[in-house]
């Protein structure tokens, strides 16, 4: 059987290559180099994150590392893909109840009213996320202004009155169950499926440097 010998080594060499025991960490995708993260192979596709420019470029090897580190980036940042909260039964069923006009409590305590999930294109709003120890829902006004609500806020007195014709009892026990679930974590297995494995650094475009602009931000430009 030479064949499946043959093929156990092949396994093996597969095994041993250092690039399986790294992950990697989304960056920037402005002026970097048009190679795989990973191994520096020829990329097929960017896998973006938070923003257009950022996420991690990969090649067809790395594709599944690459949705497990943009995951695990996810869980550390207090991130949540709407779209992976869809596929979460108590969180897809709390959130249709906000797909109806619902009313919210805004920063100075007033109550506002016409509000929804946020169901537009841009990517900055696509995430539930963790704000200051409150898992927020993006939240779209009919004015067209678009608000991270604390889930927490639901519970007020004042905002269940407000929404008393639209959300129920079970929208209640869904709302509790969801803010468990985003606690536990989503992603909790990409993290854990990096813990053995090493940090790859991203190979920096010739002639690009890192610098921090006046307002503090870290920013790359090609000298
Ligand atoms: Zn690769």
């Amino acid at each position: 059987m030479i064949y499946l010998r043959a093929n156990t080594y092949l396994v093996y060499i597969y095994m041993n290559t250092s690039e399986e025991d790294t992950y990697v960490v989304p960056t920037s995708l402005v002026m970097r180099r048009t190679i795989c993260f990973y191994c520096s192979r020829e990329f097929v596709a960017d896998l973006h994150v938070l923003d257009y420019n950022y996420g991690i470029r990969h090649c067809e090897l790395h594709r599944a590392a690459a949705h497990r580190d943009i995951n695990a980036f996810l869980h550390l940042s207090g991130y949540v893909w709407l779209r992976d909260a869809c596929t979460n039964e108590i969180l897809n069923a709390m959130c249709n109840y906000l797909t109806m006009s619902v009313s919210i409590i805004r920063s100075n305590g007033d109550i506002s009213n016409g509000w929804q999930i946020y169901n537009g294109t841009n990517i900055e709003h696509k995430y539930i996320r963790r704000i200051n120890g409150s898992w927020s829902m993006p939240m779209l006004h009919t004015s067209g202004i678009t608000k991270n609500v604390p889930l927490d806020s639901f519970r007020l007195p004042q905002v269940q009155t407000a929404n008393f014709a639209v959300l129920n009892s079970t929208f209640y026990e869904l709302l509790e169950k969801s803010l468990h679930i985003l606690e536990k974590g989503l992603y909790e297995s990409a993290r854990e499926q990096q813990r053995d494995k090493l940090l790859a650094t991203t190979q920096e475009t010739a002639g690009v440097v890192s610098v921090m602009t006046t307002s503090g931000q870290h920013t790359r430009v090609l000298l």
